[in-house]
């Protein structure tokens, strides 16, 4: 083993390796700390000839590869498991972040795998151009691992997943050859579209060393509001209306539980939250190329109606961001507030208060009454729900359970016609209920595609799926 820590340290450098455990250890978990692995090297190449060198020795030795970036897996994909009989070294893309090409004719840029997501806004923006992927954690996440898992973010209403905005893909494949496919064309019929493979493929099948991406117009206007309602079903209805009067200009409808925003405030310990925490559900409402006063009157003809309770529409960007930080603080204060059994379901969107309305008092017949928290994408039909541990229940007893609580949550949301993984992907957390809930012709096909890539399983083993 010492001799392959050496071989494979002298590819990149010792300053771009760590291989000492008070290093390493940051590297070891997923982003709730709920799975634990470990390694002996995390490497750290500067560019693709570093990764193909360094992909060519593990497949002539054997050794396993790890993907990673910026480490925000919900699901275990980014954690090694080195273990007595076998090797897991880290591929950790952080400083492979360039900016290769950015063309704002062709609405297009090409960046090294490495680059955080919300550089690449930034990017975009400065040239009055528009990334649309955006997620709580994209001031950390990188794009590699943004493609790996086909993130979806809160965007996802307007303008897709991250599959939706690739045009190309380059990747280090499992025996050290290199796939390149970085045309930025929006138009190429030239058979098999094979970059698809690797989008959501959670580093089972190659390293992504750059990626092309597509840009979006910048909105000539975007007006946030924030909005309570006291039901699921009012919320469901709220959504439809604003589809039928703003159509594909909704680009956001984000809604949060009344529980999450109790959390939140307690996190926010000095921020009052905009429209206070008393109602059921708040939403946040953001329409784009539309004036200030057609959301308003829209709000205020809802009001009459009374479907919704109150509103606040942003004035400006400050108030804007003091909207969108109650989102994105959502996933930190449930993290801070304790352990929790943890859900990513999607569903047919009129389902969803059938949904909830099954699946709450099933989980609470397992572990008893404690707080849920449900939050998400609504407009994408997506549901985040945790179930908190219970106050007269330890910690160890109540994770017991969790595997019976997922069961009933997925089992629920499957027979609804909903899936059991919408954005997060699967990981190591998942795997059994891919097979469980997936066609078993589909599982056929993804065993054989991951052994004609990767016949050596020598990818992120152990995750997604197994050859
Ligand atoms: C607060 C918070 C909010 C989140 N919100 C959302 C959300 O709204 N929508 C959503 O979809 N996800 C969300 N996530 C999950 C997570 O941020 C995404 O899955 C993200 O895309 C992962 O990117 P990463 O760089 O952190 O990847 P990592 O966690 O490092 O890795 C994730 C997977 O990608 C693989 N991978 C990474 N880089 C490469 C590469 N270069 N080549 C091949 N494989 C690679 C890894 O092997 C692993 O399988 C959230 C996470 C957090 C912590």
């Amino acid at each position: 083993m010492t001799d392959h820590i050496d071989n494979l340290r002298r590819i990149v450098g010792e300053s771009n390796a760590l291989d000492r455990d008070a290093d390493i250890h940051p590297f070891l978990e997923d982003w709730r700390g709920q799975l634990k692995g470990s390694t002996p090297l995390i490497l750290f190449p500067i560019n693709t000839d570093h990764v193909q060198r360094i992909v060519r020795y593990c497949y002539e030795n054997n050794v396993k590869i790890v993907s990673q970036g910026g480490n925000t897996s919900l699901c275990g994909a980014n954690v090694p498991n080195s273990s007595d009989h076998q090797i897991e070294i880290v591929i950790n893309t952080s400083k492979m972040n360039k900016v290769i090409d950015i063309d704002p004719f062709n609405r297009s840029i090409i960046v090294e795998s490495g680059c955080i997501l919300q550089n690449i806004q930034n990017i975009a923006q400065e040239h009055d151009l528009l990334f649309p992927l955006s997620l709580s954690a994209e001031g950390s996440c990188q794009i590699g691992g943004n493609v790996s898992t086909n993130a979806g973010g809160v965007n996802v209403l307007k303008y897709g997943m991250v599959r939706d905005q690739v045009m190309g893909i380059e990747a280090v494949l499992p025996d050290g050859s290199i796939f390149s496919d970085l045309k930025s064309l929006r138009k190429n019929n030239t058979g098999y579209d094979l970059k698809q493979l690797f989008i959501g493929a959670e580093g089972t099948l190659g390293v992504i060393t750059k990626v092309s991406l597509k840009l979006s117009s910048s909105p000539i206007n975007e007006i946030t509001s924030m909005v309570s309602v006291e039901s699921v079903e009012d919320a469901i209805t709220l959504l439809k209306e604003s589809k039928t009067r703003f159509g594909d200009n909704v680009a956001a409808f984000e809604f949060i539980s009344q529980s999450c925003l109790v959390a939140i405030d307690e996190f926010l310990e000095h921020i009052s939250l905009p429209l206070g925490c008393d109602a059921s559900w708040q939403i946040i409402f953001e329409v784009i190329n539309h004036d200030e006063g057609s959301l308003s009157d829209f709000l205020e003809d809802q009001v009459k109606k009374g479907l919704i309770c109150d509103a606040l529409i942003a004035k400006n960007k400050k108030e804007s961001n003091d909207i969108w930080l109650v989102r994105h603080s959502i996933s930190e204060a449930e993290k801070s507030s304790g352990r929790g059994v943890h859900h990513d379901i999607s569903l047919p969107i009129r389902k969803i208060s059938e949904f909830l309305d099954q699946t709450i008092p099933a989980m609470e017949k397992i572990v008893g009454r404690s707080v849920v928290y449900t939050f998400g994408h609504l407009g994408d039909g997506n549901l985040h729900l945790t179930k908190k541990q219970p106050d007269n229940m330890n910690g160890v007893d109540f994770m017991n359970y969790s595997q019976e609580i997922n069961a009933v949550v997925h089992e629920n949301a499957e027979a609804l016609g909903g899936s059991f993984s919408a954005e997060h992907g699967i990981g190591s957390k998942l795997k059994n209920d891919l097979v469980r809930f997936s066609d078993p012709i589909k599982i056929e096909l993804m065993k054989k595609i991951k052994k004609s890539l990767d016949p050596k399983n020598i990818m992120n083993p152990d995750k997604l799926i197994d050859p």
